[in-house]
């Protein structure tokens, strides 16, 4: 069992907090991906939980054990970075064989391990070539495999894929989340990728500024951001956000436009572009942009007055400088606090 609890985990660099004060609660197998934009703090956190980076606060628990005062290789982890980090001068099979001769296993057990490893990986055909010839891609195979071979309890990888093409991205990305499915390891997985995130994490924990701004499931993060933070930095395009004010008589008024919504306080409006749709009552969009992606097309235009994009079915002949009427769809409006920036429920 290797759950993971992070209790009240502060870093500063100086003066500097790289993170408040954070807890988190990974549980045995869970497949969590930390995912936030440059600084956030997700690669100290990482850092920490591995035990390269001392926390300034806090405690970090694996498997029912107090770890953070203990070195890293006490801890029971194996990881994988974006650098990849293999030895050019070792062959494949000792390169994967690297912990394991290091922790003194017999030999038919590390040739055991690491024929397993490398089939898991595509990579049996390379073992006894040096991983100073490979491509990127194959290196990559190869640090992810050496990790694996040590049949860890804990796998943690920093932006593993981003040193790949997109296409080799899009297959390491499905190998990996097989895998790792299989090996029954607890993986934190750090990327600002958020398509990476939604595709690999049981729960993504969506950090921003320091701060792990809310932890759930990819369609809850999607469909239910906590904060609008949230929904500004997840969808591609992200949310849109309308000003809101109360009408006296228990309804909202946006862009001209009444709406059911929160009870008490003040609002602000959010819907994602691909829940809307052109209709005769809604929102009045001023095209500004059209481009067509293949099945959709997206619309850049202004709703009074404030930026706003939609994602439409690309059958739709829709040209700049039109006035479009949109129709949010209901269940989609979601209600931001302007204040706190928190989700109203
Ligand atoms: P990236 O994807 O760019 O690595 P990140 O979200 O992983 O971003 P961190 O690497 O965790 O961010 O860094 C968080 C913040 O802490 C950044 O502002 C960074 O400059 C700062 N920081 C990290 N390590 C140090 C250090 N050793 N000394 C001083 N500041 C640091």
């Amino acid at each position: 069992m290797a759950e993971i609890v992070i209790k009240g985990v502060a870093k500063n660099f100086g003066s500097f907090t790289a993170l408040h004060s954070v807890d988190l609660t990974i549980a045995d197998q869970e497949f969590m991906v930390l995912l936030g934009a440059s600084g956030c703090g997700k690669t100290t956190l990482l850092r920490i939980i591995a035990g390269l980076e001392t926390p300034s606060q806090g405690e970090v628990w694996i498997g029912g054990r107090r770890v953070d005062h203990l070195p890293p290789r006490a801890r029971g982890i194996s990881m994988v970075f974006q650098n990849y980090a293999v030895f050019p001068h070792l062959t494949v099979f000792e390169n994967i064989a690297f912990g394991l001769r290091m922790a003194k296993l017999p030999s038919p057990d590390v040739d055991r391990r690491v024929r397993r490893t490398a089939g898991l990986m595509h990579i049996e055909q390379l073992l006894k070539r040096y991983s100073g010839e490979l491509s990127g891609e194959q290196r990559q195979r190869v640090a992810v495999a050496r990790a694996l071979a040590m049949e860890p309890d804990v796998i943690l990888m920093d932006e593993p894929l981003s040193n790949l093409d997109a296409l080799l991205r899009l297959e390491m990305r499905a190998e990996l989340k097989g895998v790792l499915a299989e090996s029954k390891t607890t993986t934190i997985y750090v990327t600002h990728d958020q398509v990476e995130a939604m595709s690999l994490a049981d729960r993504i924990s969506v950090m921003n500024g320091g701060y792990i701004v809310q932890a759930d499931r990819p369609t809850e993060v999607y469909r239910n951001p906590a904060a609008r933070f949230v929904g500004s930095f997840i969808g591609n395009p992200p949310m849109n956000f309308l000003p809101a004010k109360p009408d006296g008589a228990g309804r909202w008024h946006v862009a001209g436009q009444s709406f059911a919504g929160p009870r008490t306080g003040g609002a602000e409006f959010a819907i994602r572009p691909e829940d809307l749709h052109p209709a005769q009552t809604g929102l009045q969009a001023e095209v500004r942009v059209v481009e067509p992606l293949g099945p959709h097309i997206l619309i850049t235009a202004q709703v009074a007055g404030q930026p706003f994009r939609a994602l439409l079915e690309s059958d739709h002949t829709i040209t700049p400088g039109e006035v479009i009427t949109l129709a949010p769809v209901p269940d989609r409006i979601r209600w931001f606090d302007p204040e706190t920036q928190k989700a109203i429920a």
